[in-house]
């Protein structure tokens, strides 16, 4: 059993006695807890404050919506129930609905006995560090109260945001149905068996693509692999592909904020990729600034810089990447494991705009996907970690890691990241365990991993060992 509370939302997995899993009466609690925040500093208002609800295709999906849905009624809100939804198509709809909030039902890439909530502010964004940390307050506290019967909410239920979703991903000025159209494409699909396995061939279709291989897209929940779209629970795309069958794949996370390109070859286009594809494309229409978080590969600086743009890195985490988006004012941005952040159509992680902006950058490149890979500057990514002694003091030993390498380019907005010429290294501590994690990046695994090691060592000496 595990519980995680942050101020990210809740996660956990289902089942047990209170407090070790994500059991119901956690669920009731953490709900209010959000309605609650929402409700502050508005007593007394006639509206009743509105909220999106909207789940992935888990198999505990059904069982937390209602009683999600109960308790923001029992809270005197009124639920805009949108049924089985991606990340990004709840987000579109919290704006779309005039919503108060919202809140998604998923676990995102966990795999299928957990499930979560995240919780979004009027504007269909995560909720910022403070604003997560009071709700974590008042849960805790349980100050809440719940309506009394007059001031009940009610469910209402829309199931057209997926369409209007896709209906705006179509309607981008950067999308262009007819150059995919007439490319003729054979795209594969695989969407562990969630939600994508509905819009992402919807979409497909909607883009002109006449034949679509769709692999795990029955969204039951009962997810065929590992959900994480990494290499290795990838096998089952990529023999289909090996086997001369599609010109591209895609894969997404059961809530569809994440996209993994497969190539034609088989191969992994690699999720670091992604957004480097689709911010050249992007930035080769609409010259500006992009953003990526500091563990994300340096193609895009590499790519920004190609096309005379300015490039700036944020904090890991997506809101961290949103809120740095918009001080720059950013034409595109996202994170590494596949998250394209497009703000022409909304601040969220979205596979949708992904996959439609790459494949019109293939219609008009005329190019395979594998020598659209080899236009973008040749990185490998490794990742290593540290186990230190527990009670050690973790940030003392990342200034003293600090300190060996300060002169160099030295960035602390989060852990410590060392910018090498041709390199970086980016160090962070976990919060849950006595481990630092480190990733680096180089031009070839091997060099990458060196990196690593070497800067392992230097966190062992200084620690001590
Ligand atoms: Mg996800």
């Amino acid at each position: 059993m595990s519980l995680i509370k942050s101020i990210s939302g809740i996660r956990g997995t289902i089942g047990g006695r209170p407090g070790d899993g994500l059991s119901a009466l956690d669920v009731v609690k953490f709900t209010a807890a959000y309605a609650r925040f929402i409700r502050q500093g508005r007593e007394g208002e006639v509206v009743k404050p509105k909220i999106v609800v909207g789940r992935d295709a888990r198999l505990s999906g059904k069982m937390v919506e209602s009683l999600v849905c109960g308790t923001l009624t029992a809270m005197g809100m009124d639920v805009v129930k949108i049924g089985l939804a991606t990340t990004p198509t709840t987000e579109i709809a919290v704006t779309g609905e005039k919503a108060d909030g919202g809140i998604i039902i998923t676990a995102s890439h966990n795999p299928r006995q957990w499930n979560a909530l995240k919780l979004l502010n009027r504007n269909g964004e995560f909720l910022n560090d403070a604003e997560g940390k009071e709700v974590l307050r008042i849960a805790e506290a349980e100050d809440f109260s719940f309506a009394e019967v007059d001031e009940l909410g009610r469910v209402m239920k829309n199931d057209t945001w997926n369409e209007k979703h896709i209906d705006a991903v179509l309607g981008l000025k950067l999308v262009d149905v007819e150059a995919i159209r007439k490319a003729g494409f054979r795209v594969a699909v695989d969407a562990v068996n969630s939600v994508g396995g509905i819009v992402i061939p919807q979409l497909l279709r909607a883009l002109g693509v006449e034949e679509v291989i769709e692999l795990n897209c029955e969204p039951n929940g009962k997810f065929a692999h590992t959900p994480e779209p990494i290499p290795e629970n990838l096998g089952q795309i990529a023999s289909l592909m090996k086997e001369g069958r599609a010109d591209v794949g895609f894969v997404v996370d059961p809530d569809v904020d994440r996209l993994a390109i497969v190539m034609e070859n088989g191969e992994m286009f690699v999720e670091e990729y992604t957004l480097v594809a689709v911010a050249d494309y992007v930035l080769s229409n609409t010259p500006g600034a992009s953003v990526s978080n500091l563990s994300s590969s340096r193609a895009l600086r590499d790519v920004a810089a190609k096309h005379g743009c300015k490039y700036a890195a944020a904090a890991v985490g997506e809101v961290n990447v949103v809120t740095k988006m918009k001080e720059v004012g950013a034409v595109i941005g996202g994170e590494g494991n596949g998250g394209v952040i497009y703000p022409e159509l909304h601040y969220g992680r979205d596979a949708l705009v992904g996959v439609a902006l790459f494949l019109t950058l293939l219609a008009k490149s005329g190019k395979k996907v594998s020598e659209l890979k080899k236009d973008y500057p040749a990185y490998a990514i490794a990742k290593h970690k540290v186990e230190l002694t527990p009670g050690l003091d973790v940030d003392k030993l990342l200034n003293q890691v600090k300190e060996i390498y300060a002169s160099e380019e030295v960035t602390d907005i989060d852990g410590v990241k060392i910018d090498f010429p041709d390199s970086w290294v980016h160090l962070r501590k976990s919060n849950t365990e006595p481990i630092i994690r480190i990733y680096s990046e180089a031009h070839s695994g091997a060099e990458a991993d060196a990196l690593a090691v070497k800067v392992k060592g230097a966190v062992l000496k200084a620690a001590g060992k």
